[in-house]
């Protein structure tokens, strides 16, 4: 009878569900959120970050409290970070936010003014952009994490300078192997030309993945970018949809 037939496709609908549920309280995750999920032994890829936090690599899991190794660490670290001139512009100093265990990581430039008020990464008009890229990705902002290479603003907006990058670019380096993402995406030339140490312009090297000391890396466009080029929107949509994809 196919009434029967609905209700039992709709059990075992709601007894799948109801299992997804059960292992996601066991394992401390949102249920049904494809990112909240942290493999506990997920093996470390070979040639992973090095750094100071790799040197609690005796760890199985990475640690997102206060632990050495863990983004609370990190930050406290960094401090209130006088290591470059950008400490006496900068209003705050924004680290990043989102989810510690996020299998994407989006890295951008640095702060620009709202980012600068507010202490937050991409809440201006790009960054309102780039959530709603996230969104289309079928995420929230909370799954993945977001930061900068550069944690002050440079005055005016200017390009970072190659002093600046090197104080600060370590700490991006401890972040990225706290979190231990299975894929960065560099958004905008200048990131993904830190990122792969590379000249090569971003229309070059964006749409296919690189190899970040053994993690995929998927340079894009930043979305300031997208906002003077809507055209681009397109070519963003592609690649983030082949990062969808390993997911
Ligand atoms: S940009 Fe980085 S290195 Fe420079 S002051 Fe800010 S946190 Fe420190």
């Amino acid at each position: 009878m196919p009434g029967n037939d609905d209700l039992r496709g709709e059990l075992l609908s709601l007894l799948g569900a109801l299992k997804n549920h059960v292992a996601g309280e066991r394992d401390g995750i949102i249920p049904g959120s494809r990112l909240s999920r942290r493999g506990a032994g997920r093996p470390r890829p070979e040639g992973a970050l090095t750094g100071d936090a790799a040197g609690s690599a005796a760890q199985t899991k990475p640690s997102h409290g206060k632990g050495p190794g863990s983004l609370g660490a990190v930050r406290e670290e960094l401090g209130d970070c006088t290591r470059c001139p950008l400490h006496r512009t900068r209003r705050t100093l924004v680290f990043g936010e989102g989810s510690p265990e996020a299998r994407l990581v989006f890295v951008g430039e640095a702060p620009g003014e709202e980012e600068d008020r507010q202490g937050r990464p991409f809440v201006g008009r790009a960054g309102q952009l780039l959530t709603k890229i996230i969104n289309a990705m079928g995420l929230a902002r909370e799954e993945v994490y977001i930061c900068n290479i550069l944690k002050c603003r440079p005055p005016g907006n200017r390009n970072p300078q190659d002093d600046e990058i090197a104080a600060c670019e370590p700490f991006l380096v401890k972040q990225l192997e706290a979190i231990d993402p299975e894929v960065i995406c560099a958004l905008g030339t200048f990131a993904a030309k830190t990122l792969l140490r590379t000249e090569a312009p971003i229309s070059s090297i964006r749409g296919r993945f690189h190899d970040y000391h053994g993690r995929k890396l998927m340079p894009t466009y930043h979305p300031a970018y997208l906002l003077r080029n809507p055209d681009a929107k397109r070519l963003v949509w592609e690649d983030v949809q082949k990062i969808m994809k390993i997911l």
